[in-house]
Order: C-alpha cells, then sequence, then structure tokens
C-alpha cells in the first residue's frame, strides 16, 4: 500500500512523518525551520530533507500517495501561503509550486489549524465525528472547523478565524491584528497577560502568583493552572475569566454549527481535564440549551503529531476522490 508524507511547517520547527493511509506513523523526524534570509531557505531545506529520507529508505517517490502539508498564514487558491510572518516570508510565497517543482508527486497545503482539526476527526478526539470543531490555545488561538466531513475554508480560505472572534467589548484587550477583544487577545498565551495586567490593577488579595506577576508581567500556563489548584486567589481571578471568555466561544460556535465534538488542543490544553472542566461549565451556561448535550467540549488527544496527520489525512481523501 502506498504511502503518505504528512509535513508541519512551524515558526521553530518542521516536523516530518511517513505515514500510512491507515494513520499509523511509520516514522517522524523533524528539523529547525529556517527562517533567516526572508525565509527563502525553508521550503528548499524541506524538500532536501524529504527526498533524502526517501533515498535513506531505499524507496522511490512512486512509493508515495502524494505529500500534505499545514503551514502558518493564509493559503491562497495558488497554493502560496501569505501573512506568515513567523517565517519572514514577506511576501506570498509559492510553496506548492516549488515542491511540485522539485518532487514529482499530488501536494496540498492548508493552515496549521486546519490541519491540526482534520488530524484530531481522523486519528484522536474526533474519530468517527462528522461534525467536528478545533481550538488550539499557544501564542495565539488558531480555529478548524469540520462540517458533514468537509473542511470548511469559506470564500478566500479564511474560514475558522475563531481566535478573532470578539467575546469581549471593553476595550482593555488588544489583539495582534489590532482589534480589540478578541478570543486571541484573552485566551492564549499572550492573552494571559492582558488578563494578568487587567485583574492585576486593583487587586487586593492575597496570593503568591500576583507576587511574581508583579515582577515579572506576565503569567505563564502552567505556573497560572498550579497556583489555581491550589486555589491562590489571583490565579483563581485569571483562570475564571479565561475559561468564561472560552466558554462562552464555544457555546457561538456550537450555536452555529452544532457540531459533535469542540476540540480543544495547543500547548495551554495541557492544563487537561481542569481546564476542560472549567471551559464545560460556562459552555453549559451560554449555549442554546436544546444543543447542551450534543455538543461535547473535549480535550485533543494527539499533541504535536495532529498536524502531520491532518496533513496526511487531506491528501489521501484528495486523491482517493472522497472530497
Ligand atoms: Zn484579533
Amino acid at each position: 500500500m502506498k504511502k503518505i508524507i504528512g509535513i508541519d511547517l512551524g515558526g521553530t520547527s518542521v516536523k516530518m512523518a511517513i505515514i500510512s493511509h491507515q494513520g499509523h506513523i511509520i516514522e517522524k523526524w523533524s528539523m529547525p525551520t529556517m527562517t533567516q534570509n526572508e525565509g527563502h531557505k525553508i521550503v528548499p531545506s524541506i524538500i532536501e530533507s524529504i527526498q533524502q529520507k526517501i533515498k535513506e529508505r531505499h524507496e522511490v517517490v512512486d512509493d508515495y500517495i502524494g505529500i500534505g502539508m499545514g503551514s502558518p498564514g493564509t493559503i491562497l487558491e495558488d497554493g502560496s501561503v501569505k501573512g506568515a510572518y513567523n517565517l519572514n516570508w514577506v511576501n506570498p510565497h509559492p510553496v506548492k509550486a516549488l515542491f511540485e517543482k522539485e518532487i514529482k508527486l499530488p501536494f496540498i497545503i492548508i493552515n496549521d489549524a486546519n490541519s491540526a482539526a482534520l488530524g484530531e476527526l481522523w486519528q484522536g478526539a474526533g474519530k468517527g465525528c462528522s461534525d467536528l470543531v478545533m481550538l488550539t490555545l499557544g501564542t495565539g488561538v488558531g480555529g478548524g472547523i469540520i462540517c458533514q466531513n468537509r473542511l470548511i475554508e469559506g470564500a478566500s480560505g479564511s474560514a475558522g478565524e475563531i481566535g478573532h472572534i470578539t467575546v469581549d467589548f471593553t476595550d482593555k484587550f488588544p489583539c495582534s491584528c489590532g482589534k480589540y477583544g478578541c478570543l486571541e487577545a484573552i485566551a492564549s498565551a499572550k492573552g494571559l497577560n492582558n488578563l494578568g495586567r487587567i485583574i492585576a490593577k486593583d487587586y487586593q488579595g492575597q496570593s503568591s502568583l500576583y507576587q511574581e506577576f508583579q515582577a515579572s508581567q506576565s503569567v505563564e500556563a502552567e505556573d497560572l493552572i498550579t497556583a489555581a489548584k491550589a486555589n491562590d486567589d489571583f490565579a483563581l481571578k485569571i483562570f475564571g475569566s479565561f475559561s468564561k471568555y472560552l466558554g462562552l466561544a464555544c457555546s457561538y460556535l456550537a450555536n452555529i454549527l452544532n457540531p459533535q465534538r469542540i476540540v480543544i488542543g495547543g500547548g495551554i490544553s495541557k492544563a487537561g481535564e481542569y481546564l476542560k472542566e472549567a471551559i464545560d461549565k460556562n459552555f453549559q451556561e451560554y449555549v442554546f440549551q436544546p444543543i447542551k448535550d450534543q455538543t461535547q467540549i473535549s480535550l485533543a488527544e494527539l499533541g504535536n503529531d495532529a498536524g502531520i496527520l491532518g496533513a496526511a489525512y487531506l491528501i489521501l481523501v484528495k486523491e482517493s476522490g472522497k472530497l
């Protein structure tokens, strides 16, 4: 049976894997992302690494169905990537064209939040679901929407920008997109710092996390969760707001899409059940009540493998004509 190559391109590393058509990772490897010189070496270095790997395995390109890739930024119709600022690509970068010139295999590229959603649908928390929304909580907030087994990309490829849904109207939370009050400005690593800053303003209580915050002006997700679990007052206030806004955003998603699962992934989701229960409690309160029991909040299961698996899944369904 032919295999698939999955690539997850990130700002610091590129993860690559050889995957069976059943979703089993046969071999995976990674390398640093070469973002210097406006990122011109990124794609050639990935191509070289893949050619090398195929050679090492004593295989040929014909042993593969195709290559799927998840990338930051907006994916244009011709397979170019726009707005991937963490890769230093200033202008739209012709990723698909570069690949197809060097490796004679079908190539498909999608946004990394979408590939993570597809990965969880295929092999993770969404296995067996037809409708799934994934929220990736990391430096930012990514989103991927799958309806009736189809990835929703929208008219111009920007569907699923859940991180930029406005959830707060106080103009206190500046977002990287230029707006205020986006989910990303609250429920991401950067968002935690915003919450810390705002809650610290009139904070009067006793808290060791508050003292740490005064010194560093930043809140690390891991420290926050540890302190909240130990009933630290300042931590509970931040965590309370964080999970409230996430629960609210999930209720919007459920009301519009009624997915079987809303999957929470990304670095911050390592907080596990504690985070899931807090989001779920708020979700239950805000969601349209008839949907309450039909949409389940779940934790992602695949961690860093979601992206490579999702990218591989997309090429698999596309090449087998199921999409
Ligand atoms: Zn925004």
